[in-house]
């Protein structure tokens, strides 16, 4: 049966760490003169280790250079410190209740809603805050430590009275979290992508979104809820919380990225709309938090191309069908250049395409001796994935018709 706290051995591993990380930080940065080295069960010198902690959130790199500069510590202890420089959390908490195995924690960040669980140091948090009730907001910061998630050794109580409805709210609140989540009971165990990889760029265009099953004015209301500042976002392991309100309430949700960035993966909002895979407004303005705006892109949904194909009389003499039907070959020639003649434009100097696949459907016979064109609209851009209309005519009208789908891609593969 796992324990809300550490186990003693673990006790002394992490102020063994902790301490000597806020030493050695203060060694190197100089936040608070004349810092004596900590000791645990000795001397902790509490007020020093939280002036040095404050200064090592802003800048947790310096727990990187702490690590790597540090010949004595272990593998175990040098994986230990990188994680808490990848994984920490720092936030206002709701402690919503205590569990046996741990207590459980609901993050207040922009009102984002997910529950950690999280275990004391050397006593659990039930007994650390018997002082006061649940719920109650803590202020603290969450490390992973061994698998589990512990706090950093100060957990401030944050003195607001909570009346029986906000705390009945707060109840339902993290029920439904729990329903649709669960409880985070590590930090470092990301599925996907790592939500908080800076290399990791979310650049979801307009295009994408519109290509996007979505609720009637979901776009042009998602944009207005986030050009007015009302909607915000949290990153979490492996996904993004967000929050949007408007005239019609706040509403919370969650969102997950593809792995290049450039799509939603599967999200998640509290109000009906988002069921089904359709984006709500809620979603729209959590994306546009989440990015910092639309990005600019060229690629314009519903743009078309038409090509005429003077040559088209000449090029199908050459080729080497007899018939005198119009070569499904040349055709799809046609079709493919208008696509690419379209994209020609919204690519990015780095970028080309390809062609993933193309259906094409005789719609009347025709005598080849004709002037063709071809028209491409764009119809959808999922990411880099384009999907275009195609029409080829002749001076009578159309005589085929059909899809086409090309993919954008780097010209040189990294
Ligand atoms: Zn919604």
């Amino acid at each position: 049966m796992a324990t809300a706290n550490l186990s003693k051995e673990d006790i002394k591993l992490f102020y063994k760490l902790w301490l000597s990380l806020n030493h050695g930080v203060n060694c190197k940065h100089n936040i608070v003169p004349q810092f004596k080295k900590p000791e645990y069960g000795k001397n902790m010198y509490e007020k020093q280790i939280f002036a040095v902690s404050e200064k090592l959130w802003e800048r947790p790199e310096w727990i990187d250079e702490f690590a790597y500069e540090n010949a004595d510590l272990t593998d175990e202890e040098r994986n230990i410190l990188t994680s808490w420089r990848k994984h920490f959390v720092k936030d206002r908490f709701l402690l919503e209740r205590h569990l046996k195995k741990y207590s459980v924690l609901m993050s207040t960040a922009n009102n984002e809603g997910v529950l950690y669980g999280v275990i004391g140091i050397t006593d659990p948090l039930e007994i650390l805050l018997r002082a006061y009730g649940v719920p109650c907001f803590i202020e603290t910061v969450l490390l992973p430590f061994k698998e589990r998630i512990i706090h950093y050794g100060f957990v401030i109580p944050y003195p607001v009275v909570l009346s029986s409805g906000i705390k009945k709210t707060f109840r339902e609140e993290c029920n439904r979290i729990k329903a649709v989540r669960g409880i985070i009971e590590r930090l470092e165990s990301g599925p996907d992508m790592r939500a908080d990889d800076p290399e990791k760029k979310i650049c979801i265009n307009m295009a994408t979104l519109k290509s996007r099953l979505h609720e009637v004015n979901a776009i042009e209301s998602g944009v207005k809820i986030f050009e007015t500042g009302n909607a915000s976002f949290h990153r979490s392991e492996g996904f993004f919380g967000f929050s949007a309100k408007d005239r019609t309430g706040e509403r919370n949700g969650s969102i997950r990225f593809t792995k290049d960035g450039r799509d939603v993966k599967d999200f998640f909002c509290g109000c009906t709309a988002s069921r089904d895979g359709c984006l709500c407004k809620h979603v729209v303005a959590g994306i546009l938090a989440i990015q910092g705006g639309i990005p600019e892109s060229r690629i314009d949904l519903g743009k078309s191309v038409t090509i005429s194909m003077d040559e088209s009389r000449k090029r199908i003499t050459e080729t080497p069908f007899s018939s005198h039907e119009l070569p499904m070959s040349f055709l799809a020639t046609i079709a493919e250049t208008a696509a690419c003649e379209l994209m020609d434009d919204m690519l990015e100097e780095e970028q080309t395409s390809y062609g993933k696949s193309l259906s094409l459907e005789m719609t009347v016979k025709r005598n080849v001796a004709e002037d063709l064109f071809a028209t491409a609209v764009l119809s959808s851009a999922i990411g880099f994935e384009m999907d275009f209309n195609i029409s080829i005519a002749d001076r009578r009208g159309e005589v085929c018709k059909g899809v086409h789908t090309r993919m954008i891609v780097d010209r040189k593969p990294k």
